[in-house]
Order: C-alpha cells, then sequence, then structure tokens
C-alpha cells in the first residue's frame, strides 16, 4: 500500500514537475500559477469580509504608496499575474503583513508601529512580496497536498483540490488561515524571501540598510508577553539580521541605480 501511494505521488511530480525558486532550489509544485491565484484572490475576499479593513485613509494611502513603489519595479519575469495590485490596511494590533498570489496584498496596523519609516515598512512588504515571488505558497499547498495524498490516495485529493473542503487548507498555506492553523514558512523559504525582498525594495529606491533596524525593532517588539504574529511564524531575529547585513553591499548598488532612474519614493 505504501509503495502505491508513493508511486502516485511521483506520478504526480511527473506530471506537475518541479520548479526552480528564483534562488536556484528545486520545489515540488503540483498546483498551478492560476489556481494559487484564485485561492489568493478568494482567500482575500474573505479577510475582508471579516470586517477588519480600516478606513484610516492615511495608513492606507501610506502603506499604497509604499507597495505600488515595489510592485510597480519588479522586473518582468517577477510580476506575477495580471492587473493592478490591491493593497489594503487591516485593523489587527498584531506587527504583521502578507502578500497572495493573485496581486494582493495585506498590512496590518500593528505593523505600522514596528516599522518606523518607509524604508523599513518596504522591507516587510519586500519580504511577503518576496514569498510570492517565489511560489512559497504554491509549494505549501503541494506540500499539503503530498501528504494527503500519501494519507489518503491521489483520487479523493485531486477531486478536492478545488472543493470548499480545500478551501481552509488553503488559505492556512496562504497565511491567513484563521489562527492556529497557519503553516508556517520553513527557514529556507523565509532565507529565499528576505533575500528576494530586500532587492526589491532596493529596486523601488528605498534604503537597504534600513532591514537591520527594522528587524531589530521588531526583536523589541517580541519581548513583551504577546510576541507579534510575524515573528512566531518567522526565524530568529538575530540569524536574519546576520544574512541581511551581508546582503546589504549587493543590494546598495541597485538602490542606487533606482535613484538614477528617478526612483525616490516619499511615502508618508
Ligand atoms: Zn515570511
Amino acid at each position: 500500500m505504501q509503495t502505491t501511494r508513493i508511486r502516485w505521488i511521483t506520478l504526480l511530480v511527473a506530471i506537475a514537475g518541479c520548479q526552480t525558486s528564483p534562488l536556484g532550489r528545486s520545489q515540488l509544485m503540483l498546483v498551478g500559477d492560476a489556481e494559487m491565484e484564485k485561492m489568493g484572490v478568494e482567500a482575500f475576499e474573505q479577510l475582508k469580509s471579516e470586517g477588519k479593513v480600516s478606513s484610516d485613509a492615511q495608513a492606507n494611502a501610506y502603506v499604497t504608496c509604499v507597495a505600488n513603489a515595489i510592485t510597480g519595479a519588479l522586473p518582468a519575469k517577477d510580476a506575477t499575474g495580471s492587473g493592478p495590485w490591491e493593497v489594503r490596511v487591516f485593523q489587527d494590533d498584531t506587527a504583521n503583513a502578507f502578500a497572495l498570489p493573485g496581486r494582493k496584498i495585506g498590512v496590518h496596523t500593528g505593523l505600522l508601529k514596528v516599522a518606523k519609516n518607509q524604508h523599513q515598512l518596504a522591507t516587510v512588504i519586500g519580504h511577503e512580496v518576496g514569498h510570492v515571488i517565489a511560489k512559497h505558497g504554491a509549494e505549501r499547498v503541494s506540500d499539503q497536498f503530498a501528504t494527503q495524498i500519501a494519507a489518503q490516495g491521489a483520487g479523493a485529493v485531486l477531486g478536492a483540490v478545488t472543493s470548499p473542503t480545500t478551501q481552509g487548507l488553503a488559505m492556512a498555506a496562504l497565511g491567513v488561515g484563521a489562527q492556529g492553523v497557519v503553516l508556517k514558512f520553513s527557514r529556507t523559504q523565509e532565507s529565499e524571501a528576505d533575500l528576494i525582498g530586500l532587492d526589491r525594495m532596493a529596486a523601488a529606491g528605498f534604503d537597504p540598510r534600513e532591514s537591520v533596524p527594522l528587524w531589530k525593532n521588531m526583536e523589541a517588539a517580541s519581548q513583551g508577553a504577546r510576541p507579534p504574529e510575524f515573528l512566531s511564524t518567522h526565524p530568529n531575529p538575530a540569524t536574519r539580521i546576520q544574512d541581511l547585513q551581508k546582503r546589504i553591499p549587493d543590494a546598495q548598488p541597485i538602490a542606487d541605480q533606482a535613484h538614477k532612474q528617478g526612483r525616490n519614493p516619499h511615502c508618508g
């Protein structure tokens, strides 16, 4: 029986294939871009319908300015999906943000207290967009399907890919499910998102050096009784600060080039 299940997985991988992340890591992909975009759009609609969208015009304008600067400077190969990106601020005290396939970005009001300026906010939005560019959501959905196939057989799982019963799974895999069922990104995925995000925020003309104080602020905010959700699902700030410091000399010329091309964002 076990052998049969492994054969199913092998077959699926052969059909759907492995892809390569922007940093050269091979990824299991059982879900297509169109399916992921549909899941992202549905998840975002669900979040908006829960009534926590902030009506603070100033906060929405500030976050939209930073997000648009980043998405407007994405190279064609990273511009996933089509049409404009939708950006919303959500009334939530946790220092968190997310980006979804289908061109959706959400920022919690709590993050605006931790990210002290536009460059620090760009660090987080760049990181979240980095997860989308590297298809980490699709990778998590694929891993979940592979696990379910191993447990239940392929027929049951593949027949249910688009059914409502898998919607909770999709939202969890996208990182926006109900509390407690959010699947964590792996350390490897986090590091990829950090490095891609740093390059993308620099390409928009933001200061990559501000990524270090951002993560120090995050660390300080986590000293309280209730650490920000963003940190509880993300790796050790000290490690990521070290990795970012190593990358800044590569990102700085990208920012210099952006400034020469007239990309000098002044948000908020
Ligand atoms: Zn992340």
